[in-house]
């Protein structure tokens, strides 16, 4: 431990790389721009990828695998697609020692090698829809990077699904979409707003994109979830057509929706604090450490026996339970650690505990003192569990009440630069896209999305002053 780690409130940045360092989540790689992610942060990411995994499979998803390589020609196929992509692919030029006759790009994404198969899958009407999901890697040439947030090779689940009508490829984009903010809410415990892009911020070649948009502890916008209504654009590109039961040729309805590791990066960011992470329960891969406090070795044996007879009881209840029986750490050094890691619940375990019969919890979710209480060592299964439930409930209540706190309606163009310095503007926007881009170059804030439901009343857009049928929320972003 050592050295205080940054200030979480004078120098966001420098903590946020601290605290992935500190807390064993991920390292720099020899290439630049790329992460190598440590067991304990992939563990976190094996969390995410349960809760997501889970709830497609739910909603009748399957998951399957498609190639990294991906032939050049295929991302040339939609043109919207290769201008939003080009600046970031990373092309294959030789293989085996010799010039390629065709140079492959490495994925940023799978639509065309996938949209390429389904033509091949979809004859008829009976055929659809195909609700399939990858997990995988894809690689997007980043020139400025961070650790999760931002890197050139990335993790993250990738949905592609075809459909007959465009309604019902919409019902499923708003239905991930849905399935992702529950996912943020309930097992993140991050509180997001749900909306549509505006044009400029849409995925290349996709009719409509959602989002879901979280604020971070620097009071920054981060895009933690998309849902692409594709249309027609990528059926079209690649010949995915169907029979209707007309007999008449069709083109199919596509959709495909994203998150990555970036996901870490705002479990981070959103709940972290000047002690270290602080992980939702439901997601923590440590729920529980017990730490043994005692001295010399007859006290010893007694206060371990409780410890093993403890764990294994919680372990027994369900619950993710570490013992730190190291000895060559004293218990405050090992408070710190397990603070830095974000542990939600900590159980002192010694001789005065285990004689009367009592545990003593520190909460991670509240300042160090008031974190602290005792609880009966009988019934502690249902005691522990239930403060790891209103430890999970309690982060996203804490940063529901910042974005709420840091989120305003400016009633001026003055008043809104003033606000995106430091937090996030709700606002009417007219829709030209000249607007959102001259915000953009005077403030930094970016649309972040449009909510989907909107009061149905009018105002004046605050930039133009024309008339805006949408409010907006704009905000600085990762
Ligand atoms: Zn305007």
């Amino acid at each position: 431990m050592g050295q205080r780690l940054a200030s979480h409130s004078e120098d966001f940045s420098a903590w946020y790389n601290e605290v992935v360092q500190r807390a064993d989540l991920a390292d720099y790689s020899p290439v630049r721009g790329c992460m190598v992610i440590k067991p304990y942060g992939y563990e976190l990411w094996e969390a995410v990828k349960g809760g997501l995994d889970r709830r497609f499979k739910e909603t009748g998803h399957v998951n399957a695998y498609f190639p990294l390589f991906i032939p050049m020609s295929f991302v040339e196929k939609e043109s919207e697609h290769v201008e939003g992509f080009s600046p970031q692919l990373a092309v294959v030029t030789h293989g085996g020692g010799k010039e390629l006759e065709e140079p492959l790009v490495v994925r940023p994404t799978s639509e065309t090698i996938i949209g390429h198969m389904y033509a091949q899958w979809v004859q008829s009407y009976r055929d659809l829809p195909i609700l399939i999901n990858q997990w995988a890697n894809v690689v997007r040439w980043e020139l400025r990077t961070r650790l999760f947030l931002r890197t050139m090779e990335f993790l993250w689940q990738e949905g592609h699904t075809v459909h007959a009508t465009y309604e019902e490829a919409e019902e499923e984009t708003l239905r991930i979409l849905g399935l992702y903010a529950d996912f943020a809410q309930t097992d993140a415990a991050i509180p997001v707003l749900v909306g549509r892009k505006s044009e400029s911020e849409k995925f290349p070649g996709a009719l409509t994109s959602y989002s879901i948009e979280a604020m971070m502890g620097d009071k920054r916008a981060l895009q933690a979830g998309t849902s692409h209504n594709l249309g027609q654009n990528f059926a079209k590109a690649f010949e995915v057509t169907y029979l209707d039961q007309n007999n008449e040729t069709q083109y199919c309805w596509g959709t495909s929706w994203g998150v990555s590791t970036r996901m870490v990066g705002a479990i981070i960011m959103v709940h972290g604090d000047d002690q270290g992470l602080r992980l939702p329960p439901v997601l923590a891969p440590v729920q529980v450490v017990v730490v043994p406090i005692y001295k010399g070795d007859d006290v010893k044996h007694t206060v371990l026996e409780g410890v093993t007879e403890l764990a294994s009881e919680l372990r027994a209840g369900g619950l993710r339970v570490h013992v730190d029986d190291r000895e060559e750490y004293t218990p405050g050094w090992k408070f710190n650690d397990w603070e830095m890691r974000g542990v939600p619940l900590r159980l002192e375990v010694g001789p005065r505990e285990v004689q009367e019969g009592k545990l003593t919890c520190a909460r991670r979710d509240a300042p160090r003192r008031s974190g602290k209480e005792s609880i009966a060592r009988a019934g502690a299964l249902e005691q522990v569990s239930g403060l790891l439930t209103e430890i999970q409930s309690s982060l996203h209540d804490q940063a529901l009440e910042f974005r709420d706190a840091n989120t305003h309606e400016p009633k001026d163009y003055e008043e809104f630069k003033e606000i995106v310095e430091d937090g996030w503007a709700y606002t009417w926007w007219c829709g030209n896209p000249r607007c959102e881009e001259s915000i953009q170059e005077e403030t930094k804030a970016t649309s972040r999305c449009i909510p989907l439901e909107q009061a149905g009343d009018e105002g004046r857009c605050i930039y133009c002053g024309e008339k805006a049928a949408e409010r907006v929320y704009f905000a600085r972003a990762y």
